[in-house]
């Protein structure tokens, strides 16, 4: 027999021509090591024989059992014949029912002992439908733990597990790819061994530690990956070593105190930027926790160093409320701040343009405009991009390619628990501000439903006639076939016809022109404008601190972390202030969800709640782009294995920075075949 190749096509394998190969090819299966690694998405334990007695209603079981009588036939109409197979196994009777199976007829004879799998039902009488079934012992099907695959049309679940155990009882080696002391010293199964029993597992403790070195080897050699490329980067790419001492004057000429915690990264920031290599720093903090002064301050030192700095946002509506803020703190300290939209004319441009390709230090403001047209920054120093989980990773690359060797600093209100920030920023040194500026209120939080909405109409009126404002939030532009569904613009106009004749009552969205954008939110924060409808645009950064009652429609279709975000934008003044969330969806989940809001204020517990409610996938959704698809770890449910490979891949690196040792000889070979020499992290 000829041995099989981890590196063969799979068409090599007994029952796959070249028709079956080009379909496996769709679940992105070409070798025989892709087919061996094409781990099964789940498992169903038919190891466990059930007594008939015991049966429940809807339960899929096995059972051992004994034919009674040959089949029963019985002609319902053409096409349409039930076969039924009386068995029993000493605690009681059940039928066996298939359709149309004349090929089965007859197969069973009286006194024959099978197991068979299926779903039961107990009403009228005990039936398994369809069932498959085996002699005792053949274990084919039955009597062990069986995978379930991804599949797809035309290569059923028998189909797959056959090929994958013809490669693997005919394969001439699985090579380990970890090193023997790390295998050792985490008692983890050899990936021979552990590759076997993922898909063959004999028992569910032997599967768990499959997976356990699966998952293991997975997330370590990301790990160390990171780490060794963040080595390596350090050590290579050199900056300006800046002088920090404008960090106090700075600090000074603020009108309120820092907290403790946003202290303690400027102090992080300045030792960055005296050092001599390139800053790549995250800063994480909660809304509202002032992120945007710790921008600002290392943005100070940069110019007092003579460099510019740029800062992106995700929308204009930030930007221009950053560049408003900043010019306050900097003119008088004689910096000069602009701002880059995508909206901006030719002319506009070109004069921006002018100012910043000039050499002289400047302050940046600008979405992701400040990627193209023609600025060159010829001395830029410091780049940052704020509400880092709205821009892909390769933007921010983009923009930090504009200089040789900037600082960079990325600021993000994504609460993630801290182990996941350090899979997902890897590549980051991170800064936490944990601590919010005194003073601020909890934001009394209440879950509605429908029949409420008057009851929030009246409250809204109160507020504003004490001179505040209010949010709405709707998560559609303009009216959807669905009608549970509010959209900005109806629901503004009928606001202010039937509703508030006497307030005023905008509405802003995502698809507006940005002159009209801006004019309303200068409304907005002029109190021109009591009521704002909005779509989640306002969702980050927005600061308007006279408004006191965010409304949030159809709360059930957000994220929690979008929803506290939101939640951030009241709450920012003197004022008590209020969010009430109206949850339209019925189910469990939903409501568990918004009593999650209702009952936390701190982002950090909201997100891991939600995280837990709705796992990885979700929980980032499409925006999150950083976040690495792993085949078999789920960030999640494996968090104590990333602890422990965490750990392991700090130590390893630790002891062995260039990956030169030979016994790491291993695991540098597979970390130069994952990023292939293209990746670089900046
Ligand atoms: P975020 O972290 O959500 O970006 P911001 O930077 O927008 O928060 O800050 C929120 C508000 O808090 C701003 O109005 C800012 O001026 C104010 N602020 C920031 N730090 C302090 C502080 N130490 N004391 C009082 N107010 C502060
Ligand atoms: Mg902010």
């Amino acid at each position: 027999m000829d041995k099989y190749y981890l590196n063969q096509n799979v068409n090599v394998l007994k029952g796959v021509g070249e028709k079956r190969a080009k379909l496996l090819r769709a679940l992105s299966i070409s070798t025989i090591e892709d087919l061996i690694c094409a781990f099964p998405r789940g498992y169903e334990d038919r190891t466990v024989l059930k007594k008939i007695i015991e049966c429940k209603n809807d339960e899929t079981v096995c059972i051992k059992a004994t034919v009674l009588s040959s089949m029963q036939v019985k002609k319902v109409r053409k096409n349409l014949t039930i076969y039924t197979l009386p068995v029993s196994d000493g605690t009681g009777t059940m039928h066996m029912t298939w359709f149309n199976i004349r090929f089965l007829e007859n197969k069973f004879q009286k006194g024959d002992t099978f197991i068979f799998y299926g779903k039961i039902s107990l009403f009228p009488k005990k039936t398994m439908a369809s069932p498959i079934f085996e002699k005792e012992g053949e274990r084919r099907q039955l009597g062990r733990i069986y995978p379930i695959y991804s599949l797809t049309s035309g290569i059923n679940q028998n189909m797959l597990s056959g090929f994958v155990k013809e490669a693997l009882l005919n394969i001439s080696d699985i090579p380990e790819t970890l090193p023997d002391y790390i295998t050792q010293k985490y008692g983890l199964f050899d990936r021979k061994t552990a590759i076997f029993t993922i898909h063959f597992p004999k028992n569910l403790e032997s599967l768990k530690k499959a997976r356990k070195r699966l998952v293991f080897e997975e997330l370590f050699t990301f790990q160390t990956a990171l780490y060794y490329l963040k080595g390596s980067h350090a050590c290579k790419k050199s900056a300006t070593a800046y002088k920090t001492e404008s960090a106090r004057e700075f600090i000074s000429s603020l009108p309120f105190k820092l907290t403790n915690a946003q202290l303690r990264v400027i102090g992080d920031i300045c030792n960055d930027l005296e050092s001599g290599k390139a800053m790549q720093r995250l800063v994480s903090g909660d809304v509202g926790s002032g992120k945007t002064i710790v921008a600002a301050c290392a943005m100070y030192i940069t110019a007092k160093n003579g460099f510019s700095s740029a800062m992106m946002v995700p929308t204009e509506i930030l930007a221009r409320q950053h560049f408003e803020n900043l010019k306050k703190l900097f003119s008088p300290l004689g910096i000069e701040t602009v701002l880059i939209l995508g909206g901006q004319s030719l002319r506009e441009k070109k004069a921006l343009y002018e100012r910043i390709n000039s050499g002289k230090p400047l302050c940046v403001v600008g979405t992701h405009a400040l990627l193209f047209g023609g600025a060159e920054f010829t001395n830029l120093g410091l780049v940052i991009t704020d509400e880092q989980h709205r821009f892909g990773v390769n933007q921010r690359k983009t923009l930090g390619e504009k200089a040789i060797n900037p600082h960079t600093l990325v600021m993000t209100a994504t609460p993630i628990p801290r182990t996941m920030a350090l899979i997902i920023y890897g590549d980051l040194d991170i800064s936490m501000i944990d601590e919010l500026p005194p003073g601020r209120q909890k934001v009394n939080t209440y879950i509605l439903k429908k029949h409420m909405h008057e009851k929030v109409y009246d409250f809204i009126r109160r507020e504003c006639s004490l001179g505040r404002q209010a949010f709405i939030v709707c998560p559609l532009v303009e009216d959807s076939e669905n009608m549970n569904l509010k959209s900005v613009t109806e629901y503004a106009k009928m606001l202010s016809e039937s509703i508030f004749p006497d307030l005023s009552v905008a509405f802003i969205h995502g698809k507006m022109k940005p002159a009209e954008k801006e004019a309303i939110m200068d409304d907005f924060a002029q109190r021109r404008i009591d009521i704002l409808c909005s779509t989640s645009v306002i969702e980050v950064g927005v600061d308007v601190p006279n408004a006191s009652v965010m409304v949030i429609e159809n709360a059930e279709r957000f994220g929690l972390s979008q929803l506290h975000q939101l939640r951030g934008r009241v709450g920012r003044g003197k004022n008590k202030s209020y969010c009430f969330l109206f949850n339209e969806s019925g189910t469990e989940i939903a409501e568990k969800r918004m009593e999650t809001m209702k009952n936390n204020h701190d982002g950090f517990k909201i997100a891991e709640t939600d995280l837990s409610l709705r796992g990885p996938g979700e929980f980032f959704g499409t925006r999150q782009h950083g976040l690495p698809v792993f085949k078999i770890a789920d960030l999640y449910c494996d968090m104590e294995i990333l602890n422990m490979t965490t750990l392991a891949a700090k130590e390893l690196i630790k002891d062995d920075f260039e990956l030169k040792k030979e016994k790491n000889a291993l695991i540098s070979t597979k970390i130069k075949n994952l990023f292939n020499n293209s990746v670089t992290i900046n």
